[in-house]
């Protein structure tokens, strides 16, 4: 995983440089995506695509997103690094400014970096083939615009290692109404009855493609109840099944929260369902 894209280069990872001066150093100003490949094939490129340049459009950075020269950067990684299970990170940031102040001159020439690194295989959607994750929870600090996918993470970061200092593998979120808004990286589900509930976007929470993808192939398929609705902390630590959903980790079920099992402690059956479904029709999107 030596080989990244700089400013149109590619270039050895340790020779590439940015200015200290860069925004994205200086404010966490700037956009990130990270787009999942496995083998060579690309996991919901468009979709991410569009998202950065929501965020972008967003937060005023300059930028048009040509689909074309993002896919050549993601196949050229590909190519220079080897292909495998990668995850493919684009960042775009402000750009270097010759002095530090809030407020950003127009005319800044946006830092454009990507690089690939290994991801996890994607669960095989066998319950015995498959490390589920025990979570905890945490009200949620982070900032208040987290629909946008801002380079500026520390409160994800501080989030996540909450869970990572306790032997955990995420940190389940809510808000000052105990409703659930997502995780520190990650995209939420509460399985009862069999029914799909998920908390429904809104500026809390990141419109992750994993979890725009899955609803999508779970509608066409039509054999699981869905619901985009409020879920609450009670309805999280009543469920029969939880699921966590990111492009590098697919769906991931979820067996114990704050050191209680979820139902009986064991991968549940409507994951097994929807793991098949999503590992069928990822490429399709
Ligand atoms: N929520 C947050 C805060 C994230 O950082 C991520 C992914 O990085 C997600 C949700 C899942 O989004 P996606 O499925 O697009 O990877």
């Amino acid at each position: 995983m030596s080989t990244v894209y700089l400013n149109g280069n590619y270039i050895p990872m340790n020779e590439a440089r940015i200015s200290p001066m860069d925004r994205g150093f200086l404010f966490g100003d700037g956009i990130y995506e990270v787009v999942p490949s496995y083998d060579g094939q690309l996991v919901g490129l468009a979709p991410h695509l569009k998202r950065m340049q929501d965020g972008l459009d967003a937060i005023g950075i300059e930028l048009r997103v040509d689909y074309d020269h993002w896919r050549e950067i993601a196949l050229q990684l590909i190519a220079r690094n080897g292909s495998g299970n990668l995850g493919l990170y684009f960042h775009v940031s402000r750009g270097a400014d010759t002095k530090r102040n809030h407020a950003y001159p127009d005319d800044l020439a946006p830092t454009i970096f990507a690089f690939a690194y290994e991801i996890p295989s994607a669960p095989v959607a066998d319950k015995n083939a498959t490390t589920p994750f025990s979570v905890i929870t945490a009200k949620d600090l982070r900032w208040q615009r987290c629909n946008i996918k801002s380079t500026s993470l520390l409160g994800n970061v501080m989030h996540y290692q909450q869970s990572h200092t306790g032997g955990h593998n995420e940190t389940i979120l809510y808000n000052d109404r105990d409703e659930i808004t997502e995780a520190s990286s990650c995209n939420v589900y509460v399985i009862k009855n069999g029914i799909v509930a998920t908390p429904l976007l809104d500026e809390q929470k990141l419109p992750g493609i994993t979890r725009d993808t899955l609803l999508e192939i779970l509608r066409r398929d039509g054999s699981i109840a869905i619901e985009e609705r409020v879920v609450t902390l009670a309805e999280l630590n009543d469920a029969d099944e939880v699921w966590l959903s990111s492009s590098s980790r697919d769906i991931v079920p979820v067996i114990a929260i704050d050191e209680k099992p979820v139902a009986d402690g064991n991968i549940g059956d409507v994951w097994l369902v929807a793991q098949t479904l999503y590992a069928t029709h990822k490429f399709d999107f």
